[in-house]
């Protein structure tokens, strides 16, 4: 039995914390696990500076709401579907993820939660579980299933090692020569590709 395992942002939809960086100028708030990959320091700087400029979750999710996934990334999913049993692990929250869960016809999703007070502040979050990628895949093995897994950052990489085939997609070059054991590709043809080759099964296109 076979299970493919799927990053969110960047892989799926885009990065929601840029698109809202951009919509609302703050240029510290475009920081990803691409460039701080202790995922507590980065989401610690990012509560903080939500505060110094006084933002709350409703003005985030309303960014949310006009994202749509990336370009093929539906099409893409429904293919995986067909062939895989799919997981979504991400790093995100349930209170960013709803919309475009609904876009993507909401598939399975393991990711955090955030704490809000009456005001919508956010006041805190509570992470699943410590490396909640790999624990994932590890509880997913307990099951007998084989996992591929992909994801196109540095909190995807110990997802990427437990499973029994990594595949980075859409990943930058820093991460790329990094991880230099896991096949890189760029395009979603190319993805299914790497889904069929590193399947113990003989699937088709
Ligand atoms: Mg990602």
């Amino acid at each position: 039995m076979e299970l493919a395992c799927l990053d969110l942002e960047g892989v799926l939809i885009p990065e929601i914390w840029i698109a809202f960086a951009e919509e609302t100028g703050i240029e510290e708030l475009k920081a990803t696990t691409r460039d701080i990959p202790d995922y507590d320091v980065l989401m610690k700087q990012r509560l903080r500076l939500l505060d110094q400029h006084g933002l709350t979750l409703p003005q985030i999710q309303d960014t949310i709401s006009r994202l749509t996934p990336l370009e093929g990334a539906a099409e893409f999913l429904d293919w995986l579907r067909e062939r895989f049993q799919v997981v979504i692990l991400s790093d995100t929250f349930y209170e960013f993820a709803q919309p475009l869960m609904r876009q993507l016809g909401f598939p399975a999703l393991l990711c955090h939660k955030l704490e809000v007070d009456e005001a919508g502040r956010i006041v805190g979050y509570t992470l699943r579980q410590r490396d909640p990628k790999r624990q994932s895949v590890r509880a997913f093995q307990l099951l007998n299933y084989r996992v591929i897994a992909t994801g196109d950052s540095y909190n995807d990489t110990t997802m990427l090692t437990q499973a029994e085939a990594g595949i980075l997609f859409h990943a930058p070059d820093n991460v790329i020569s990094e991880f230099s054991q896991f096949p890189a590709v760029q395009t979603f043809e190319e993805l299914k590709r790497a889904f069929i080759g590193a399947s113990n099964r003989s699937l088709t296109i």
